[in-house]
């Protein structure tokens, strides 16, 4: 077992924990009502001012102390028109935090009761909490190509990797990783995204690959050097390991969790291998992390991201 895989005490949130913390749906309702609207502080949409609401009793609604306009914390969340009990939405998240590979919708499904599609559904949602404007400047960055999709093992040589989808992956060695779905493996693909990702005057070890060349020309002060795979994974301390490594460990939660996942879906379970990796030296319990997104009322996204989640 590799030291990423041990995880220390502190960091885990367990389903006792989670039990605990979450008796009920009730239990839910508040914590999450309390996250976004500390002591029942929330603007009033008729005074058009900071208002306490008190609970109104039997609905998952607060009223204005002042006017008695109704609002529910759940609007403008993943929350709103679900049919679905807030505490099989707490508790799907907590499954989906606490694997390191991910989960299937099929086990979501047999943990919970709700039907497949509904799994799934959720399941989207919650990914979309996951994605993340990341901008990365721990040099040196390693950056490669990974091909994601279907599965060659059947096809001859010739079609392998035809159908394939890009990748790119940017790594901070021993920090966080950006992947994001490409066109395909040309320079016109890879700078506008090394632009939005990358600080200037950063150091970025690739291959070979004559993708890459541009790099240094970019006009951003970008140092690169490159390591040649076919000689040995290492030149010095120029490497690109790192980034192999998270594309293995996409690779193999892929096949073993979602067998084959459709390419127009492909971005958001790499925001979700994403949001886990960029975490797992951080001590507090991913889970929590990830339900506080859920009552964030702005979206901490640049707008590429935030365009890229509403396409
Ligand atoms: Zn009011």
């Amino acid at each position: 077992m590799s030291r990423r895989q041990t995880i220390p005490p502190a960091k885990k949130f367990t389903i006792d924990n989670f039990n605990t913390k979450f008796p009920t749906n009730a239990a839910c309702l508040e914590w999450h009502k309390e996250k976004k609207w500390p002591d029942g502080i929330a603007p009033c949409v008729k005074c058009k001012k900071d208002r306490k609401h008190h609970k109104v009793s039997g609905r998952p609604a607060w009223s204005c102390g002042v006017c008695g306009s109704m609002i529910s914390p759940m609007a403008g969340t993943i929350f709103e028109k679900s049919s679905t009990s807030l505490r099989t939405w707490f508790y799907v998240a907590f499954l989906m935090a606490s694997t390191r590979c991910g989960i299937s919708a099929k086990q979501v499904q047999r943990e919970t009761g709700v039907t497949y599609k509904t799994a799934w559904r959720m399941m989207r949602q919650i990914r979309k909490l996951m994605a993340e404007s990341v901008k990365l400047h721990k040099g040196p960055i390693e950056m490669d190509e990974g091909f994601f999709g279907g599965s060659d093992l059947n096809k001859p040589q010739h079609l392998r990797g035809k159908a394939k989808t890009t990748v790119l992956g940017t790594v901070e060695r021993n920090g966080r990783v950006v992947a994001r779905v490409i066109p395909d493996k040309s320079e016109a693909a890879i700078v506008p995204v090394v632009r939005e990702i990358v600080w200037p005057r950063t150091t970025i070890h690739t291959d070979l690959q004559p993708a890459y060349e541009g790099l240094r020309y970019m006009g951003m002060g970008l140092k690169h050097k490159t390591v040649n795979k076919s000689q040995g994974h290492k030149s010095g301390h120029v490497h690109t390991n790192s980034v192999e490594g998270f594309w293995s460990l996409v690779k193999r939660g892929i096949a073993g969790v979602y067998h084959q996942v459709g390419l127009d879906y492909l971005q958001s379970y790499l925001d979700e291998y994403t949001f886990r990796y960029n975490r797992r030296n951080i001590m507090r319990p991913m889970f929590s992390l990830l339900i506080e997104r859920t009552a964030s009322r702005v979206p901490l996204l640049a707008p590429a991201t935030q365009e890229r989640l509403s396409r």
